[in-house]
């Protein structure tokens, strides 16, 4: 049985995608999966479990079958969550103060991010006395800076009339002017040697908070990173559990600015790893053909102070189970037969379903599951863990819908899928 800890000890450990990439691959690994080099010829048993990562950031894990052309059944999750990156050369000073300035990666809800204990996380690459390139990840174990918001004596507005410009507002402040240099820091946090070279960075701010259990009965899980890091969660544990042949998790980066990268579902990852498991292109149709994704991806749950936002019929509730998503214009990829599979599978696994339909007068959000059911010529469904606060740097869920999706996405794996 999963616990709330193991949830929120796998956030803590995943600041960023690479660190999410880290810590599954951990997990995997531990599990006797073995790990494939995309560099490398791959010798593939039936049986065995295997791990691939792409840009230290997106993992494909799969269960080897016997028949490679038979239907698969593969989750989809994405590893990046919406945050503050640092940008290439991020110090100044003003006002006495040392600043370090971020780009906004993603749709992040800003306001939340003020007045928080910041901590710098991600990879840095590097040059040594030797001539040797390394690509390490780092992360500052306590709060380095802060966004601090803005007296409201000095706003008097601030709680009518409040917008942020992301270019003057969303400096951190991490010290009194000459006493920090940027580069001196990243060696630090990066345990350089002597002598060594910083050459390039991809660091992200991220909340030192910590996950945590929340509510009188401590039902509700509170955390940054939940969409989409619960999926990744659920489905990592699941494709373990059911160890299954012809099962996979994937689980992308960059879905949060558009998945148009190497890394990202709208990239080769999924199709080259596909591709080299199940063989030539009449073997790859027979399988795509009888095989179902399952598109993973948090859901917003109705919130009590507002409403008016849901669409009436459709409007999820926290702890009441797993969200079905729907969307005319193919925003969810979800239709009926890969519904009444799925239905099947919760009537099995005995979870409860809401669905999710957007208020017509509003805009659809969207996931992984589109484009790479589309990529992949395969039947797709879209589901996820009913969210309060989407993108914001403290997003609430409820543990109870995690355990559904859990055992729901287990019962997924354990089935075959019929068209
Ligand atoms: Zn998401």
């Amino acid at each position: 049985m999963l616990t709330s800890q193991q949830l929120c000890d796998f956030l803590d450990a995943s600041v960023t995608p690479f660190h999410a990439a880290q810590t599954m691959q951990s997990y995997f690994v531990s599990r006797g999966f073995e790990v494939l080099d995309e560099a490398q010829a791959w010798e593939l048993k039936a049986g065995e479990g295997y791990v691939v990562v792409r840009n230290g950031s997106a993992l494909i894990a799969f269960v080897m079958p016997h028949d490679t052309a038979q239907g698969w059944r593969i989750l989809g999750a994405h590893t990046d969550s919406p945050a503050l990156r640092l940008k290439p050369k991020p110090q100044s000073t003003k006002a006495g103060m040392v600043v370090w300035s971020a780009e906004v990666y993603g749709g992040v809800l800003l306001n939340p991010w003020f007045d928080r204990a910041l901590g710098v996380a991600g990879r840095v690459s590097t040059l040594d006395a030797h001539g040797e390139v390394s690509h390490t990840l780092v992360r500052s174990e306590s709060a380095v800076g802060i966004i601090p918001s803005l007296a409201i004596h000095l706003d008097p507005n601030a709680n009518t009339n409040r917008t942020i410009n992301a270019q003057k507002e969303l400096s951190a402040v991490v010290g009194i002017e000459g006493s920090i240099e940027w580069e001196r820091y990243v060696a630090t946090l990066a345990q350089l040697p002597q002598g060594a070279q910083l050459l390039g960075h991809e660091l992200y701010f991220y909340d030192t908070q910590k996950a945590s259990t929340l509510g009188v009965e401590k039902s509700l899980i509170t955390s940054a990173r939940l969409d989409n890091l619960l999926s990744c969660f659920m489905g990592m544990h699941a494709l373990v559990d059911a160890r299954q042949e012809a099962t996979m998790v994937v689980f992308n980066d960059h879905e949060e600015v558009g998945s148009d990268t190497f890394a990202g579902a709208n990239g080769n990852f999924l199709t080259s790893v596909w591709e080299r498991i199940v063989g030539d292109a009449s073997m790859r149709s027979r399988a795509a053909s009888q095989s179902l994704f399952v598109s993973t991806d948090n859901a917003h749950a109705l919130h009590p102070n507002y409403i008016d936002v849901h669409e009436a019929n459709h409007a999820p509730l926290l702890g009441r189970g797993m969200v079905l998503k729907h969307n005319a214009n193919q925003n969810y990829s979800t239709n009926a037969t890969s519904e009444a599979y799925l239905r099947q599978a919760a009537l099995a696994a005995n979870v409860p379903l809401q669905s999710y339909v957007v208020r017509s007068d509003m805009r659809c959000g969207s996931t992984i599951g589109p484009m790479t059911s589309a990529r992949m010529g395969m039947a797709s469904v879209d589901i996820g863990v009913p969210t309060w606060s989407m993108h914001s740097i403290r997003e609430t869920a409820h543990f109870g819908d995690i355990l559904a999706g859990y055992s729901l996405l287990r019962a997924l794996l354990e089935r075959t899928w019929k068209k």
